[in-house]
């Protein structure tokens, strides 16, 4: 008993918490919040629906930060937005991403508000999932402290307006009035249509839309609450004419009022009016008190609280939805309360429609087909409009209105000529980018399946499929690339791969120079935006992981990695028919650059790359070749102690200028290395500029020469070594112990650096080595 007492009680202290947080507040009390933090109070749902994708999804990754030409094409990781705590995960692609991004900031800048967005794309590309998702992190959002905004509500206090008793109400109201009090729960105990009719109305005439509505009726208290039907933001309630006035008093001449009076997202705060409701009660009330001070005294904020079950703040529409009965929607008890209390039955009009539960958040329609055509057609005239009209009252409507379309539905709009102008179309596409086709496979079928492939082959699944929804030609890439024949041997004749590298934020080393150079971001701008017409064709989304799902059953067997024979034996023999959705050749060239990669892999793997090391030897050298042979010293920049034999000084030259070279070349060298020291890098730079030994012109050069040397014979012993391979192939069983220290001290480095570089097991390492020696890659890329 006693845990659940205590239970009830955290439950209740954590609710009375969030309720404090949450409760109304004075107008007074909202602009002190307003002027605390203007950024978060003074927003609209542009810029709160911004602000939320900015939460969740942060700033963007730039892979290359310092490239001048960069386009800001960046990586957006949005699996907060997307993926996390939802049913469906959706997977936006770099592509999508940066498109969304660039939208939601314009959105916000107000430049493109009066719109409709419509998001386009095929038949499983997920775009319903997209919008479910992005609607419920938005409706999470925007109740926390962070999305929150106040709405407008006003408090009308009886006594103050100058006390309408219930005398004054008319009196078929009253009595309902006070049969709803009786009631025990609070409910009508009788059948409204029936009793109408019994019910004697002396002035004849019964308000022309009383609709009840199914909600328990107020006590008939000291004052009454009229919410704004059109969840208004607050300060609206402030007549336009003096707003600017205002805020001059309220702000100092900081950076936020100069933002608030120069920048388009704050246009709305200067030129939105308050809903016709809350004008004219303003009006009402400041005529019975005759000062606007005292009306504030009855305006209050109250967190907009969003809702998309309860069609609050967002509402979502199915083409099956039935339009709904009552267009217009209104509140007779509120409103004959407000009539009493104003003395007036004219005066504040209750009504509204649909449309105002939305206003200030988000009204969207899933598919355009069947009564979502009426509803955009609908929703297009009020935006072209700006205002709609619900009899003779005219109600504002600024939300953010989204679509998703399938093309093949494009007709039911394409008759109307004025949508242009008034439709942004997003396309969302089947994934292009092969990192975010990978991360859908891992999704599904679990991390774990990266452990069965050997590293590069799953990705190479990922690029066949997405081959298959690309152009075959691009007139980006032949501009760009002058001759791409040059490539042949890693890339395909239309450049496909590369440009599923660009897709995936990668430009590929393998460019030469030339051609890097002439990736400028108008080149850049012309390929990614030849993605907006691609993906709409080819293997779609589910498509795609039945695909995965039969290769890898195929594929995956214990104690094998899938490589790429498997991957090239499913597409050719088990689903040929999928052959004819592959590009021409495309597997083909999968394969070249396949091995031209894992060729640079090994070779960087047996190459065994240490900086630190390199930069020590040629330190020690630069310092040694001035002293005699045979003297013993202590290195000034390492603090290495040399023994300064020839033997010494032979093997650090064999590594800058090769073994090959005779006696005369290397004293020159030699020579030529102490006098460029002597005469420039000691005095000069390091004595006059005050250059560390690892910033001369000297030490740089000897540096790349031993890299260049040192990678030329990275494959030596591989190639021409039969006990290597030998090693190799026994890595891991007992017969490698057989091998002479200074192979197995090789193979053991060469099975190491695959690791930790390129996230090989061990037998995958094993395996790409065999593979590398045994289909005679080296050989085949040195020839051409
Ligand atoms: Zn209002």
């Amino acid at each position: 008993m006693e845990t659940i007492r205590k239970a009830f009680r955290h439950l209740e202290d954590s609710m009375q918490r969030h309720d404090r947080m949450r409760c109304v507040i004075s107008y007074e009390s909202f602009i002190a919040r307003l002027v605390e933090n203007p950024d978060l109070i003074l927003r609209n749902v542009f810029q709160v629906f911004h602000d939320m994708i900015h939460a969740y999804v942060g700033d963007g990754e730039d892979e290359y930060p310092d490239d001048p030409e960069s386009i800001r094409f960046v990586h957006y990781d949005c699996t907060r937005l997307f993926v996390e705590g939802t049913d469906h995960p959706f997977f936006a692609d770099r592509l999508f991403a940066n498109r969304l991004i660039h939208q939601v900031e314009a959105l916000r800048r107000g430049a493109q508000q009066n719109k409709i967005y419509i998001f386009d794309g095929p038949p499983g590309c997920g775009k319903s999932t997209f919008l479910n998702n992005l609607l419920m992190k938005f409706e999470q959002f925007a109740n926390t402290d962070e999305g929150m905004r106040y709405e407008t509500l006003w408090r009308l206090d009886r006594r103050a307006i100058g006390g309408a008793g219930n005398g004054d109400i008319h009196p078929f109201v009253n009595r309902i009035l006070h049969l709803m009090q009786e009631a025990p729960n609070g409910r009508m105990p009788f059948d409204f249509k029936t009793q109408t009719n019994d019910l004697e109305d002396p002035s004849g005439k019964l308000p022309p839309d009383i609709h009840l509505m199914d909600e328990p009726p107020v006590a008939l208290e000291e004052a009454i609450e009229v919410p704004c039907p059109s969840h208004d933001h607050p300060i609206l309630i402030l007549p336009k004419e003096f707003r600017r006035a205002f805020f001059d008093e309220l702000f100092e001449n900081d950076e936020f009022k100069y933002r608030l009076y120069t920048e388009k997202e704050y246009d709305w705060v200067f030129r939105e009016t308050a809903c016709t409701i809350c004008q004219s009660l303003y009006e009402a009330l400041l005529e019975k008190l005759g000062s606007p001070l005292k009306v504030f005294g009855m305006v209050f904020a109250r967190p907009y609280r969003f809702s998309r079950r309860m069609g609050e703040g967002i509402s979502v529409f199915n083409p099956g939805d039935k339009p709904m009965r009552q267009t217009i929607l209104t509140n007779p008890i509120l409103q004959s309360r407000i009539n009493a209390i104003l003395r007036d039955s004219n005066r504040v009009r209750y009504l509204y429609s649909q449309y105002a539960r939305t206003n200030n958040g988000i009204y969207a329609l899933m598919d355009i087909k069947g009564h979502n055509v009426e509803r955009l057609i609908e929703l297009h005239n009020i935006i072209s409009e700006e205002v709609h009209k619900v009899e003779d009252i005219e109600e504002n409507v600024h939300s953010l209105f989204l679509a998703l379309m399938n093309p093949e539905d494009r007709k039911n709009i394409e008759d109307i000529q004025s949508f242009s102008d008034r439709i942004e179309s997003v396309n969302i596409p089947y994934v292009l980018d092969l990192k975010t086709e990978v991360a859908i496979y891992r999704n599904i079928f679990g991390k774990h399946i990266d452990a069965s492939f050997l590293p590069r082959v799953l990705h190479n699944f990922a690029r066949v499929i997405i081959s298959t929804r690309l152009k075959t030609r691009s007139e980006a890439l032949m501009e760009w690339i002058e001759n791409p024949q040059r490539y042949s041997s890693y890339c395909d004749e239309n450049l496909m791969l590369l440009k599923m590298e660009i897709y995936a934020g990668h430009i590929p080393n393998w460019l030469t120079d030339e051609d890097r150079k002439r990736f400028t971001a108008k080149r850049r701008r012309r390929i990614i935006a030849e993605s907006e017409s691609e993906g709409n064709q080819g293997l779609s989304g589910r498509d795609s992981i039945k695909i995965f799902n039969e290769f890898y059953s195929f594929a995956a067997r214990e104690g094998r990695l899938i490589n790429m024979a498997a991957l090239s034996h499913f597409f050719t023999r088990i689903r040929p028919d999928l052959l004819r959705s592959i590009p021409a050749g495309f597997l083909e060239s999968l394969q070249r650059l396949y091995n031209y990669t894992v060729l640079q892999e090994v070779k960087e793997a047996l190459y065994d790359y240490n900086e630190e090391a390199i930069s020590r030897n040629i330190q020690n050298y630069l310092f040694a070749v001035n002293f005699e042979i045979g003297a013993i010293e202590r290195c000034r920049f390492t603090g290495d102690r040399l023994e300064i034999t020839e033997d010494y000084l032979v093997s650090q030259e064999n590594v800058l200028i090769g073994e090959g070279a005779t006696p005369e070349k290397r004293n020159r060298f030699r020579s030529d290395v102490q006098k460029e020291y002597a005469a420039k890098t000691l005095t000069v730079e390091m004595m006059q500029e005050g250059k560390a030994i690892t910033e001369t012109k000297l030490y740089k050069d000897l540096y790349e020469r031993a890299v260049y040397n040192l990678k030329e014979k990275a494959l030596d012993p591989l190639l021409k070594s039969e006990a290597f391979r030998m090693a190799i192939k026994d890595f891991g069983t007992t017969a490698f112990n057989n091998y002479d220290a200074r192979i197995k001290a090789d193979v053991q480095s060469v099975i190491e650096n695959l690791g930790r570089k390129f996230q090989y097991s061990q037998l995958g390492a094993k395996e790409v080595c065999m593979y590398v020696i045994d289909n005679d890659i080296a050989r085949k890329f040195s020839a051409s």
